[in-house]
């Protein structure tokens, strides 16, 4: 099944017309839940699909994570919510991220679960709503240490009455909530995170079944007894590690792309922007038809591996925007229309999504989210 979202007709890799893409292990990502589903207990589960299910296709996503019936989704603004229930999602769509007052009408009109981080913001909500006659759910961020969001922890019994007040019906206050810093650190931070959100939530006068949730990925892995009624899994679903000391999740994404051409070039030769790769011996340069413009990170120039026919060999010169270099002595069988792997296994041989974080000096939420349109993700069963 190809994402829809992708416009290429050339994205089935036995199609010899097509350059580079994403691959997608649909059964990784059921196995990925099922991991967090262990880990977190009786918690309700809520896949966080955010930034095009980072980065993997969304629609596709959403239709592997439906069958597993979690208890809702987590997005990260109105209209990712919007898109979520345009494929026809009716579980509770939770917005995480403080939303622009001008998104609260379709914010109602779509159903969605809004995630505060003021009153004012809740006031609004509380007009709207009775402007509209609908009801809407919201849950309340408490701020214990993140501080890009929430209402401060300290003050929880204040704030904590004002907003019961507001949360009359057609408002349900539906839940609270904290967000780690440094759950991929093995840091006490974690602790005392929560025991701010215990403090907090002992001071609210949550209604019954309202929901206390804390943990992403790497907290729940890391102290499933934080699962509380919630957990917010999002790297770990998409085959990205949490922290070198957890559990790694299986693999999900291949980035592949194929050689269309292999030369073999005299010493002295140089290659790309800036001539930063000069043989000092003959070598075989395959050029392969993919770029920074696909995401591939720019710095993996002189930097990143690739597989070549199982092989391990070196990128070469500076990645250009659509074509990245290999030098390919080690291989001699290579020929242009082979496929290149960039992140994923070929053979005995893988390059994990954390080694090309790594040797491009950023993390592997980066490298996914910033895969690129021009990849089209072919999500196989
Ligand atoms: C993105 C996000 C998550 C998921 O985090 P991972 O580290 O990807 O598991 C959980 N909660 C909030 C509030 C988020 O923004």
């Amino acid at each position: 099944m190809a994402d829809r979202s992708s416009s290429s007709r050339t994205g089935n890799p036995d199609d010899p017309r097509s350059r580079a893409w994403v691959e997608v292990d649909a059964g990784a990502v059921r196995a990925n839940l099922a991991h967090i589903r262990r880990a977190a207990g009786a918690a309700a589960v809520v896949p966080m699909i955010k930034a095009n299910a980072y980065g993997l296709g969304v629609s596709n996503a959403v239709a592997v994570l439906e069958a597993e019936e979690p208890d809702g989704y987590g997005v990260a603004t109105v209209e990712e919510g919007l898109e979520v229930r345009a494929l026809g999602v009716e579980r509770p769509v939770l917005v995480m991220t403080p939303s622009p007052a001008s998104s609260l009408p379709a914010a109602l009109e779509g159903g969605l679960t809004l995630c505060l981080s003021d009153l004012g913001s809740l006031r609004a909500l509380a007009a709207e709503a009775a402007r509209r006659g609908r009801g809407a759910t919201f849950h309340m961020e408490v701020d214990t240490g993140m501080g890009r969001a929430g209402l401060d922890w300290r003050s929880a019994a204040a704030w904590g009455r004002e907003v019961a007040a507001l949360a009359a019906p057609p408002l349900r206050w539906g839940g609270c909530y904290t967000h780690f810093h440094s759950a991929d650190e093995a840091a006490g931070t974690i602790d005392r995170q929560w025991a701010r959100l215990q403090e907090a939530v002992g001071h609210l006068p949550l209604p019954a079944g309202a929901w206390v949730h804390a943990c992403n990925s790497a907290g729940v892995l890391r102290r499933p007894r934080y699962a509380a009624s919630a957990v917010r899994p999002g790297i770990f679903l998409y085959g990205g590690a949490s922290a070198p000391d957890l559990p790694r999740p299986a693999p999900v994404a291949a980035v592949r792309a194929r050689i269309t051409l292999v030369r073999d070039v005299a010493a002295g030769s140089s290659l790309g922007y800036g001539a930063t790769h000069v043989a000092r011996t003959p070598e075989r340069w395959a050029t392969v038809a993919i770029g920074y413009g696909d995401g591939l990170p720019r710095a993996l120039g002189n930097r990143g591996h690739a597989l070549v026919l199982g092989r391990r060999v070196p990128l070469i010169g500076r990645t250009s925007m659509d074509v990245t270099v290999v030098e390919i002595s080690r291989v001699p069988d290579a020929r242009a229309g082979d496929i290149v792997t960039f992140i994923g296994s070929d053979r005995d041989e893988e390059i994990t999504v954390e080694e090309v974080a790594d040797r491009a000096g950023t993390i592997n939420y980066e490298v996914l989210t910033g895969l690129t349109g021009r990849l089209p993700r072919i999500w196989q069963a």
